[in-house]
């Protein structure tokens, strides 16, 4: 509210008095008249002019310029307007024709664990199995013993038994060695890892999780969901200072895509600790809502320590960080058949994937989460665990009224139509990872031989979800895949490989406009981020967070949208990010 009202003030200001002193007045109890025609406008800190500013607001107004006084833009408009305010002391950037844009909010990262895949052995740009063991044999060769662990490779490469133990055998090393596939819920253990965690021929499926076999029943080296923690468990926990500094290179990669906001999906104590610890130096660069992990899968503390966790969350926010928000796993993914389906997966008789909370459990917890003022952010992939996450969303709205925890469901990947149009009546916003959406290897070798061509064909019904008028919001998922928000939103657009001109199309029904995901990826997840009325649009009041970019996205072919360089990410007015000479 009290940003509204200098919002107002400002604005009236400049209607009556061009040249107003600012500084001199305040809304309630200003100078008189005399004084204020006198006075010069205060200068601006900051002023960016011979722009295209997209500026989202109401109107999606395009402005040319627009100043920036403690760290708030205090004026949009065109050059013209802007210069009043440019004092000895302001700082000047010349756009030149450059495009603007409020920055990215990427609705669902994990930037430490993608801090330390950037800062340790990183495979995700290994695109074939013989270019990931010549990686992590160029790895186990740097310095360092003890566990050597991989990050992000690609389980598509090994099709639906995933990869085996024999090839990390062969790399001659005398570390165990633990790889993490990119979407989270896969892992490839060497013999040695699979020994140190105690997993061996005798060694039960842990509840929730699968350990692959050999056809002589041995371990294969493939780990799903909960059957990683075995290796977790037994591996060395990072130092504070190596987790903040994880973070820190995690937060400065999304920042070179342009991302000034984000939620981080997957948090526990040490990553609020390494929040603080940033934000105490100064050096926390992104304005940040974290969820934290409840539940009997991939939760970070649980019983009586997520209790403990939970109640300290106040001790560990700031003006940019809020941790109201709670995460849910409802399931698990296709690759594996661990997602849970309405319909059984092809070939397998009535198996239907497991939902990791029961219906009562999943809305007992909604119920009590919603009616703490929190806000839940569920992870759901299979048409089961969505409709069991509208259910416990319309539960808690039965129970404890409408309120205003702004709920969510990532993912996404099946949605039943019957459930399409709840989105919008349950105010449940639709949280799509846009870059998983077209016909790649993840989806034509591992999701059609057990789903069949009718589901694989409604997969992300974005469009649907958007004519129904459900809200939508953008996440990268990073480092599952790419942080990039053009990315995926020239892959909600095209729903076709982004890297070719042409190709096959994942469901032409299912696309949406640039300024559609223009939206989602900021006005809509600022108000997702409880921060609309301080980001999310370029207008006066409001914090002076922007990406400028090299083009014009609504006007270059879709095929160019990946191709688009941030050319510098601001903060509050201030730049955290710079890729070329760029005068100011
Ligand atoms: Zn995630």
């Amino acid at each position: 509210m009290k940003n509204t009202s200098v919002v107002n003030c400002l604005n009236i200001l400049k209607l009556v008095v061009p040249v107003a002193a600012l500084s001199l007045m305040s809304c309630d109890g200003g100078p008189p008249a005399e004084e204020i025609q006198e006075a010069r406008p205060e200068p601006a800190d900051l002023v960016l002019i011979n722009g295209g500013i997209y500026t989202v607001d109401a109107e999606r107004r395009v402005a040319q310029a627009a100043a920036v006084r403690d760290g708030r833009f205090v004026l949009v408009g065109d050059n013209s307007e802007i210069e009043t305010l440019v004092g000895p002391e302001t700082r000047t950037i010349d756009l030149d024709g450059r495009w603007v844009l409020p920055g990215f909010h990427d609705a669902h990262v994990h930037p430490a664990m993608g801090g330390f895949a950037l800062l340790g052995c990183d495979l995700e740009a290994e695109k074939s199995v013989e270019a990931i063991i010549s990686k992590v044999t160029e790895c186990a060769a740097e310095s360092g013993g003890g566990w050597l662990e991989g990050h992000a490779f690609d389980l598509s490469l090994f099709g639906q038994d995933g990869p085996n133990k024999a090839l990390l055998d062969a790399i001659d090393t005398p570390r165990p060695i633990i790889l993490w596939a990119s979407d989270g819920h896969n892992a490839w253990a060497s013999s040695k890892a699979l020994e140190r965690a105690g997993i061996g021929v005798e060694t039960m499926d842990p509840a929730l999780g699968v350990i692959e076999r050999n056809p002589d029943g041995t371990p294969s080296g493939t780990l799903r969901e909960t059957a990683q923690e075995l290796v977790r468990a037994v591996m060395p926990k990072s130092t504070p200072e190596a987790y903040a500094e994880a973070l820190q290179t995690g937060v400065s990669h999304l920042n070179s895509f342009g991302i000034t906001s984000f939620i981080d999906a997957w948090v526990g104590l040490e990553d609020y600790e390494a929040y603080m610890a940033l934000e105490q130096q100064n050096a926390l660069h992104a304005r940040v809502v974290t969820c934290l992990t409840f539940g009997s899968s991939f939760a970070k503390h649980v019983g009586e320590a997520f209790e403990r966790v939970l109640a300290a969350r106040k001790d560990y926010e700031s003006e940019r960080l809020n941790h109201d928000c709670i995460k849910l796993f409802l399931d698990g993914v296709l690759e594996g058949e661990t997602a849970a389906l309405l319909d059984p997966y092809v070939g397998v008789h009535s198996h239907r994937g497991e939902l990791i909370l029961g219906p009562e459990e999943l809305d007992a917890a909604v119920i009590r989460f919603d009616a703490m003022g929190l806000q839940v952010h569920m992870h759901a992939i299979g048409d089961r665990a969505v409709r069991s996450g509208l259910d416990a969303v319309e539960a808690a709205l039965k129970t404890n009224g409408i309120g205003d925890n702004r709920h969510h469901i990532s993912h996404l990947q099946l949605i039943h139509v019957d459930d399409i149009e709840r989105f919008g009546a349950l105010n449940t916003t639709a949280n799509f990872q846009a870059a998983w959406a077209y016909p790649d290897d993840w989806i034509m070798e591992l999701n059609l031989p057990v789903l069949g061509a009718e589901r694989v064909q409604g997969m992300y019904p974005i469009g649907s979800i958007e004519r129904e008028e459900g809200r939508i919001v953008g996440g990268s998922d990073w480092n599952v895949s790419s942080a990039n928000p053009l990315e995926a939103i020239e892959l909600a657009v095209r729903r076709q490989d982004a890297n070719a001109e042409e190709g096959p199309v994942l469901n032409e029904g299912e696309r949406v406009s640039v300024a559609t995901m223009i939206d989602a990826y900021t006005i809509n997840a600022a108000w997702l981020m409880h921060q609309e009325d301080q980001t999310g649009s370029i207008e006066a009041g409001k914090r002076a967070d922007i990406v400028v970019l090299d083009r014009n996205l609504l006007e270059i072919p879709a095929t160019e949208i990946n191709e688009v360089q941030v050319v510098m990410t601001l903060l509050g007015g201030e730049v955290i990010y710079l890729n070329q000479d760029i005068r100011y």
